[in-house]
């Protein structure tokens, strides 16, 4: 199943000639859906040919049926696209799900087991113990779970990856190298979460303007065990959980887009504060990983002003994919203590899921559902030569 991963063919001017991946979105009216059919209007490896929403949108032209939420129009080529219903019988080789997660467990294991691979946003499948939690630069080797995957459950050539909730995707992101470099023993994090992060319509706007609520539902549970997940490991048969203490706290604040997070975490190694900024600012992918087209060099990136980040200043850094820090102090309690900020929509759920995406086909994960359709997947023959 898995090709060999050389960044050097990857993105290539060469591929002109071969298509592009068919890439459909199920829940593609909402919010989440919304920045994917965005994102993939000039994605050089995939396209959009497929939307699928609820019963209230399908038959309908994907203009009609979405409330567009994005600055700027709606990509041309989506326009025109019939929304169509969650039945597993699109023309696409594969799905990102954006999917409301009252209907994402079923639909996704139903269009797994038609033969589609299945890169996922929803909570539903996160926690199950043959899907991989992905974020590239943290556990790309938890992809080794889809063979077991497909033999448990009997699917074919499709499977499910899933993206972290949108507040762990910062937090791990930023726990990594320092995992890494130090061992982490505690994290105690409180959050100050944007009303994107509810989708649409969400919170209503009597209960946020000008207020703070203390409480979303099963937020702080994801937090709690989504990282355990992503930082340990993947050892053949199972996932092994990283063993951190881990406490969160989670507020919803009246910001459009951009998960703030206040953090405290106490580190295995003493470490000084400028070893810490260090790791963080140091962080560098491997450059396989960085030749994906969502990917960037550095994930984390550190600012030494004393008020940043910001959501609204600071939201879109490396194209609302990198995790902002700041503040990094001591903590008179535990070690370390810092403020971090990403983008919700972007690294948390749409870029997440796009970057998985590219993973998965840079290391031919699509390539036997791609064979069915009778053409060769174009980022597979690249990454193979
Ligand atoms: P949203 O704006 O409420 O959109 C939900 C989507 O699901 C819409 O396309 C909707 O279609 C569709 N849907 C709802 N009920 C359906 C049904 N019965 N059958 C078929 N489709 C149905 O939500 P969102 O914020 O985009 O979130 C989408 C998913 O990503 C959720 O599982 C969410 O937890 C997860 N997520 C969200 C974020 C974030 O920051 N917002 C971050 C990470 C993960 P209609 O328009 O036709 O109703």
């Amino acid at each position: 199943m898995s090709a060999a991963f050389d960044s050097a063919n990857l993105g290539g001017s060469g591929n002109s000639a071969r298509r592009k991946l068919k890439a459909g979105v199920l829940g593609a009216t909402g919010l989440v859906g919304q920045r994917l059919v965005s994102l993939l209007a000039h994605h050089p490896w995939f396209e959009l040919t497929e939307v699928a929403a609820s019963e209230r949108s399908s038959g309908r032209r994907y203009a009609e049926a979405a409330h567009w939420h994005l600055d700027g129009p709606i990509p041309e080529r989506a326009c025109d696209l019939r929304v169509k219903s969650l039945e597993p019988k699109l023309d696409c080789d594969f799905v990102f799900s954006a999917l409301d997660s009252s209907v994402a467990g079923q639909a996704e294991e139903e269009f797994a087991r038609a033969g589609y691979p299945v890169v996922s946003n929803s909570k539903n499948h996160r926690m199950a113990a043959d899907v991989p939690l992905l974020i590239p630069e943290v556990n790309a080797a938890h992809l080794d779970a889809i063979l077991l995957q497909q033999k448990n459950r009997g699917y074919d050539t499709g499977f499910i990856v899933t993206n972290p909730n949108c507040s762990t995707a910062g937090l791990v992101l930023v726990l990594k190298p320092l995992a890494d470099a130090f061992g982490l023993e505690k994290v105690f994090v409180v959050t100050l979460q944007a009303i994107s992060g509810a989708g649409y319509p969400g919170v209503a706007s009597m209960d946020i303007q000008g207020n703070v609520i203390p409480f979303i539902g099963g937020e702080e549970e994801k937090m709690e065990s989504e990282p355990q997940k992503l930082l340990g490991r993947w050892d053949g048969a199972r996932f092994v959980d990283a063993g951190l203490g881990l406490s969160a706290h989670c507020n919803r604040v009246p910001v459009l887009e951009g998960h703030l997070e206040c953090v405290s975490l106490s580190l295995k190694k003493i470490a000084s504060l400028n070893e810490v900024r260090e790791a963080l600012s140091t962080f560098q992918i491997d450059a396989a990983l960085a030749a994906l087209p969502s990917a960037i060099r550095n994930p984390v990136v550190v600012l030494d002003e004393e008020n940043r980040p910001q959501p609204r200043r600071d939201v879109n850094a490396g194209n609302g994919m990198a995790a902002v820090v700041g503040r990094v102090r001591e903590c008179p309690i535990l070690d370390v203590k810092l403020t971090l900020l990403s983008h919700n929509l972007v690294r948390g759920a749409a870029g997440a899921a796009l970057l998985n995406a590219e993973l998965l086909a840079a290391r031919g994960f699509f390539d036997r559902r791609v064979g069915i359709t009778g053409e060769a997947s174009p980022v597979a023959e690249q990454v193979t030569r």
